[in-house]
């Protein structure tokens, strides 16, 4: 079975790139894929560029181009819940595109006719995440995951998407990606550590927390691959 390791930027994939076997670069699609294997699995791997449309087209490439049958993300993201601290970590077990507005139609925010709104994930890996954080020591929470094509710094809006979504943290692929694996049938897992918590130093929390943030999330990733 080959897995699909998937983040948005270099620095979220950067730390298990290093430890990939039997590299391979593949160009394709104005991106670059790696295979090779990970911890004895054979894997594909990509970081997608920021947002949803380039992490759906590159998800289903990983799925439909690479093989991979099942999909794992790592990365950061703006923690919402009042738990999250930075570097915390948080699984997505129900992601929504927080920006999807056709409201004007009488639909709720977030929902698509013929598409719905939240996606669930794969409730084994979830499982499986909550084991490695016992046998790591780590604490990891299970939430939902709101996804849009904007780097959320604001109080106001971060409100907004916490009380209209029930939202734990926001990012902008995490719903995207599952998505596309829920209409391929692919389990999938969208691991983020907190970079910043979405308010008006969030700009300067981000950059000041991305790559240790990043590792946290990827070195979780990794523990988790090597029990699959
Ligand atoms: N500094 C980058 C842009 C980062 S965009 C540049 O200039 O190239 C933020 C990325 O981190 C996205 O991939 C998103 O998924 C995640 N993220 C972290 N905090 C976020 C926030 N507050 N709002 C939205 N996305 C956030």
């Amino acid at each position: 079975m080959k897995i699909a390791i998937l983040g948005a930027m270099r620095e979220e994939i950067e730390p298990l790139l290093t430890k990939i076997e039997n590299l391979t670069k593949h160009e394709y699609a104005s991106n670059i894929f790696y295979t090779g294997t990970l911890c004895g699995k054979e894997i594909a791997m990509a970081y997608s560029k920021i947002g949803k449309v380039n992490a759906a087209l590159t998800a289903t490439l990983l799925i439909e181009k690479f093989g991979c049958q099942k999909l794992l993300f790592s990365g950061v993201a703006g923690g919402i819940n009042e738990a999250l601290k930075i570097g915390d970590l948080i699984f997505g077990e129900k992601l929504v595109q927080h920006d999807v507005d056709i409201t004007a139609f009488g639909h709720p925010w977030g929902f698509i006719p013929e598409s719905g709104d939240f996606v669930e994930s794969d409730g084994e890996l979830n499982e499986l995440a909550k084991k490695v954080a016992s046998k790591m020591g780590v604490k990891i929470i299970g939430g939902t995951i709101a996804t849009g094509d904007q780097f959320i710094a604001s109080e106001e809006k971060k409100e907004w998407i916490k009380n209209t979504y029930k939202a734990d943290a926001l990012e902008m692929e995490g719903a995207s990606v599952g998505y596309v694996c829920k209409c391929l049938n692919v389990p999938f897992f969208v691991l983020r550590a907190i970079s910043d918590t979405a308010d008006m130093d969030a700009g300067f929390s981000f950059e000041e927390f991305l790559v240790s943030s990043a590792k946290v999330s990827a070195n979780f990733l990794e523990n988790m691959i090597d029990e699959l």
